[in-house]
């Protein structure tokens, strides 16, 4: 039997390539927790893409809560950060936490995140975080960085021809600008 695996998706063209390397060894299943997106209208599309994804790919996906109160006061104080700096460790450790918490409630053998896959983002930062989350919660993190092998470039193709929409912004108001 294979092993269970939650799996935190950011987005649906950035759930591909995760998906499709993981899902031989484990049992995937998606988690779309991601309060740092603005404004509610962005979210609920990148939400619907997440959806279409996962009927199409026919995988399950648990949405998590939009609580963006929470989202906002973890990042009170860093809102000039750039981009890639202290607010972005605060927004992926946060969604990791959530992630280790629901990993374990479901009794998953281990959680990883899609977010490695973006060429803007350092799997390095995101890894410890998620190991932290892991030792926390008890729940076993599996380490990545999708983007190599080409799989950043992956994901792009395979967005296009299934359709996905790709946003053009990380998500959060800050990175609107
Ligand atoms: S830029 Fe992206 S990763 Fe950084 S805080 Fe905003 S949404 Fe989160």
């Amino acid at each position: 039997m294979k092993k269970k695996l939650l799996l935190h998706v950011c987005c649906a063209p950035d759930a591909t390539v995760p998906y499709l390397r993981l899902r031989d060894e484990y049992q995937v299943i998606a988690f779309f927790y991601n309060p740092n997106i603005h404004p509610r209208e962005e979210y609920e599309r990148r939400l619907r893409e997440a959806e279409k994804l996962a009927k199409l790919w026919d995988f399950p996906l648990i949405v998590g809560e939009y609580d963006m109160e929470r989202w906002f006061s973890a990042v009170r104080g860093l809102e000039e950060e750039p981009e890639g700096g202290r607010r972005c460790e605060v927004c992926y450790a946060l969604r990791l936490e959530e992630s280790a918490r629901l990993a374990r409630e479901l009794g998953c053998d281990a959680f990883a995140t899609t977010l490695t896959i973006s060429p803007h983002k350092s799997a390095e930062k995101i890894n410890a975080l998620g190991r932290e989350a892991g030792k926390r919660r008890d729940v076993a993190y599996l380490e990545s960085n999708f983007k190599k092998r080409d799989g950043f470039k992956e994901s792009v193709r395979l967005s296009r021809e299934l359709g996905l929409y790709r946003q053009r912004y990380c998500g959060c108001r800050y990175s609107m600008r």
